[in-house]
């Protein structure tokens, strides 16, 4: 339930409201707009009187909130939330842009893919230190130090860094090293790592699990908010259906779906969603005309040797070139993209 106050309502009018909340051992989430106050409650409301609040000084309304998520759901808080990550930002007005290698496989190729994305536009390197593959006798990421190549390529570049964590140990490594930790499709439901990864205080990329509805994954994002952690950000990566030609089908409409159900940033990976390199570019303007926050895309210096995902990585000139021709769709969009 949220509880709306009458606009320009005094501080102890609200302060009274938040008592009568807690007193009833539920908890509250203010969101203080310029002139709207909306108190969330979230917890067990059975013994919490609804006639007691709407008789509370400079209550307006209490409107009940049907849906499972609460600290994630656009109710609760009616602004779009910006994710801050280092001196970058994810939210409104931009155009995040995060690019690099499935998985990191050497120190030199990393920081080579590292100043290439960064020239062409990009401010954040993505690179795979843990791969969870679905062989198990694929390669499987250098792990801690894949994150230590990772501090150096920021280092250098100035880009902030984001790689995958699957686990608490790789949770813990990954506040030593790096801006963002991602959780990946295969872990969307993974609700221990969810709460480990609110708990991080890293901010946290959750992308789509491979057949989750939007709901469920916003419940996902709720384990990570429920944890106190606001520095979410969605990424739609493609679902399972009937069709082949593609890897996964991107949900595009997911984006605006996501804006009318949540306040969190939304980015679109059209290299995971397609899995084939040519499709990469007309999805990434599909994905800013639709109103996302940003874009992961893989890039590598040499695609035909990767040690994974090759097939739908971009060359560095390709994706220099992709900035390119985002520029003006960005603009359009009104997002700030090249170097913000
Ligand atoms: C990735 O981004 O490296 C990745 C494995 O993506 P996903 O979890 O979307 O498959
Ligand atoms: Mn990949």
């Amino acid at each position: 339930m949220i509880i709306v106050m009458k606009p320009h309502a005094s501080k102890e009018s609200i302060d009274h409201v938040i008592d009568i909340v807690k007193s009833n051992g539920l908890e509250v989430h203010l969101s203080a707009g310029k002139e709207v106050t909306i108190i969330g409650v979230v917890g067990d409301k059975s013994r919490l009187s609804n006639r007691n609040l709407e008789l509370a000084p400079e209550v307006d309304k209490l409107v009940p909130v049907t849906e499972s998520y609460k600290l994630t759901n656009l109710k609760f808080h009616p602004q779009p939330t910006t994710v801050k990550v280092g001196n970058t930002q994810i939210g409104p007005g931009s155009l995040t842009v995060m690019a690099g290698p499935c998985a990191i496989e050497s120190r030199e190729q990393l920081l080579l893919i590292a100043r290439e994305v960064k020239k062409a536009g990009a401010t954040f390197i993505r690179g795979g230190a843990y791969k969870p593959r679905t062989s198990p006798y694929s390669f499987q990421g250098l792990e801690e130090e894949g994150l230590r190549y990772m501090k150096e390529a920021k280092e250098e570049t100035g880009l902030s860094t984001i790689c995958e964590v699957i686990s608490a140990e790789s949770i813990e490594a990954a506040v030593k090293y790096i801006d963002m930790i991602q959780i990946g499709a295969r872990n969307m439901q993974n609700f221990q790592l969810l709460r480990e990864a609110g708990r991080s205080g890293l901010p946290v990329l959750l992308k789509r699990g491979l057949s989750a509805t939007i709901d469920e994954w916003l419940n996902a994002a709720e384990y990570i908010i429920a944890e106190g952690n606001e520095n979410i950000v969605l990424c739609e990566r493609g679902i399972r259906t009937y069709e082949t030609s593609t890897r996964n089908t991107l949900d595009i409409s997911a984006v605006p779906v996501l804006k009318s159900k949540t306040h969190l940033p939304v980015i679109i990976d059209p290299s995971h969603a397609t899995g084939v390199r040519a499709y990469v570019a007309p999805l990434s303007k599909a994905a800013v005309a639709v109103g996302a926050d940003g874009l992961m895309i893989e890039v590598h210096n040499n695609p035909a040797c990767a040690l994974s995902d090759g097939p739908q990585s971009l060359t560095c000139e390709q994706f220099d070139a992709l900035a390119r021709e985002l520029a003006p769709f960005a603009a359009l969009a009104g997002r700030k993209f090249h170097g913000q």
